[in-house]
């Protein structure tokens, strides 16, 4: 079995015996070439240097799954100034939306028109060089784009002093998101993934979640498998204590094929209500543990993971995306080690 049918198979719930790796590699790539973020991104988007550290850090980790390119936030597209210094991560320095008059100017298909037609590429290179690896695309949910637009903490003011504004800029943001996913997984990715850091009940309330969130996730869902993918959805915040199970199972009746948990929740939670209805995925803390160690530490909490799941339709990640700057050395231990518990397998 390849790495693409382990993770397939496993995200399809088809499988529980092996346990696939899929570190989310958004700009952690750069590091192992020790290329400059602003070769990637200075001048246009270079595809060939993106799919070079893709492939580098894959051939380093055994990961079974890729994102298949140095990522970025494509907000170029609408007017947005994003920062590439030279060993940092993308970032934006202004927003499109901070302005609402703006979004007149756009069309949510616009979104193509950035770097995402060169992250596309990136990831035909992978894909056609290594055809044995699961590919899954990247982009941010509801919520989260949103704040990216609008500034976060002005989108956290609109979704209690003007609430109108606030649905525009989702509605908005969730029409790019289908562009965008679509463009970058036709006929390539196995999986999709809306990476949904503010799609947060602690930050937007539980309200905010269903309305803005959830509505959401469950239209991408279904665009995902009209376009022939398998979704996985991760929002932060907590989701494993008594009071959120409710939440919780309402997150994936949106019909995701894979919940990721962030950090802050108790593995034993997210199994009880998500066993048997959807894959799981998560696993060691990215912020701490796999940045400051030991190597007893990062091998502790992984086989607290593995052992939690192992009767489960499980996918290990590290709590959120990996980015430059997280030590190497560190999360090849990670890797290593579930390579080891699946017999040398994956
Ligand atoms: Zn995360």
């Amino acid at each position: 079995m390849t790495s693409r049918e382990l993770f397939v198979q496993t995200l399809e719930m088809e499988q529980k015996e092996y346990v696939p790796f899929f570190p989310r590699d958004l700009t952690l790539g750069m590091d192992c070439l020790d290329v400059p973020t602003d070769a990637v991104f200075g001048n246009g988007y270079d595809p060939k240097l993106s799919a070079e550290c893709v492939l580098a850090l894959q051939k380093l980790l055994g990961n079974d799954a890729t994102v298949g390119c140095i990522a970025g936030y494509s907000l170029e597209a609408f007017g947005g100034v994003m920062k590439y210094s030279e060993k940092g991560i993308p970032y934006a320095s202004g927003y499109p939306f901070e302005g609402i008059d703006r979004i007149d100017n756009y069309q949510p298909s616009d979104i193509i028109k950035g770097f995402v037609s060169g992250m596309r590429r990136s990831s035909e290179i992978v894909r056609d060089k290594r055809p044995d690896l699961a590919l899954v695309t990247n982009v941010p949910g509801p919520v989260t784009m949103s704040g990216f637009a609008r500034g976060l903490e002005t989108l956290m003011m609109d979704l209690i002093m003007n609430v109108d504004i606030a649905d525009r800029i989702i509605g908005f943001c969730t029409d790019a998101i289908e562009e965008e996913m679509t463009f970058l997984s036709k006929d390539i990715s196995d999986a999709v993934f809306l990476a949904s850091a503010s799609d947060n009940p602690d930050m937007i309330g539980e309200e905010g979640y269903r309305k803005y969130t959830l509505k959401n996730v469950k239209r991408l869902s279904d665009r995902i498998h009209s376009n022939g993918s398998l979704s996985i959805f991760h929002p932060h915040g907590v989701f494993s204590t008594e009071d959120r199970r409710e939440l919780l199972s309402e997150s994936i009746e949106t019909g995701v094929d894979g919940f990721q948990f962030s950090e802050g929740n108790e593995p034993e939670g997210i199994l009880e209500v998500c066993e048997g209805k959807c894959t799981i995925l998560g696993g060691v803390t990215a912020f701490t543990t796999l940045l400051l160690g030991p190597e007893k530490r990062i091998v502790r909490d992984t086989d607290k993971f593995l052992s939690c799941f192992e009767d489960t339709n499980y996918i290990m990640t590290c709590s959120c995306s990996v980015n430059r700057g997280q030590p190497l050395d560190y999360l090849k231990v990670m890797a290593d080690h579930i390579r080891q518990y699946n017999g040398g397998k994956s």
